[in-house]
């Protein structure tokens, strides 16, 4: 495995659109490997592939039950808001609170191809529906309450990056 590097906000990729993955190859489960452990050395929950420069349309999470590969995920469904704080691996110590779907379906396919669809709620689901945004080349700044959006003190850092996606 291999740590990838993480791109951070000025940079083009994380403003693309991405294509769908048509098919799981070697080099794709490798990308997933690598983007887990990038994922972790960073004390990430998330990552998305174009944060490491490659316009496809995958993520990786890890909400405390392990890491899951998500392949062309579509959200299918949502209801209910709730205001929660973000930040994101790609723009390093900004933070900002950001309206989400409580609850979502989602439809998508694992590392091996497997398809899935699935009903996820409240933290799970703010990770879905962050990581998908990255897919359409969104950043939870688009999304966050302009006066909620604050750089953290280094004391702070270490906690911070806990909810960093
Ligand atoms: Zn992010």
């Amino acid at each position: 495995m291999a740590l990838l590097e993480i791109l951070t906000y000025t940079h083009p990729a994380l403003r693309s659109q991405t294509e769908e993955v048509t098919q799981i190859t070697p080099e794709i489960k490798t990308l997933i490997d690598d983007m887990v452990e990038t994922m972790y050395e960073a004390h990430g929950v998330g990552l998305a592939a174009p944060q490491v420069g490659r316009l496809i349309r995958l993520f990786v999470y890890d909400v405390g039950d392990g890491p899951h590969a998500v392949i062309n995920p579509r959200i299918l469904k949502s209801s209910g808001e709730e205001l929660g704080n973000e930040g994101c691996l790609s723009i390093p110590r900004l933070q900002g609170d950001v309206p989400r779907a409580t609850r979502i379906t989602v439809a998508w396919q694992d590392e091996n191809g497997k398809r899935h669809r699935k009903s996820v709620e409240d933290f799970t689901a703010r990770v879905y529906q962050h990581e998908t945004d990255h897919l359409y080349g969104i950043l939870f700044t688009d999304k966050a309450i302009p006066s909620s959006l604050h750089m953290i003190e280094d004391a702070e850092e270490e906690e911070a990056l806990a909810e960093a996606a």
